[in-house]
């Protein structure tokens, strides 16, 4: 059983109370806008790659505590990783929050205090919107929408 005290957790507030790479990036060479209609959550994405490598990625937005700190813990997650690094996470990360409930959470570190989405279908949109723009900023596409 997963009760909403269990999906606040203190990281989670930790990470909407102080997120972490909060700011824009000036000489960004990747940069997306996501938009999650559901809850109303937006964030713009920004993302410095050197080569193969994500030099430098930031965020700035505006939403509900589940996706500001998705977000938050994303951009720390994903700095200084290659490419096909940051691509397998982002697979790991939504395998995490949309398998069945009773499964075993694999242990992504601090991105593994989102997997209580899972109980929650409405905010596993929240929790994948920072992804889904990240992955859309790789790609180069200007814009995405969980929806
Ligand atoms: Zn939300």
């Amino acid at each position: 059983m997963t009760d909403l005290n269990d999906l606040y957790q203190e990281v989670i507030l930790d990470h909407n109370r102080c997120p972490r790479n909060f700011h824009a990036i000036a000489d960004a060479t990747h940069r997306a806008e996501g938009y999650n209609p559901l809850c109303g959550d937006r964030l713009t994405l920004y993302m410095k790659v050197d080569g193969d490598v994500i030099a430098d990625v930031a965020f700035e937005g505006a939403g509900c505590a589940i996706s500001k700190a998705s977000a938050s813990m994303m951009t720390d997650a994903l700095k200084g990783r290659s490419v096909s690094e940051a691509r397998a996470l982002f697979d790991r990360f939504h395998r995490m929050v949309t398998m069945p409930p009773d499964r075993a959470v694999e242990d992504l570190g601090k991105l593994s205090s989102l997997a209580g989405v899972r109980d929650f279908p409405v905010r596993i949109k929240c929790a994948s919107l920072a992804w889904h723009t990240f992955k859309a900023a790789l790609e180069h596409e200007q814009r995405t929408s969980t929806e």
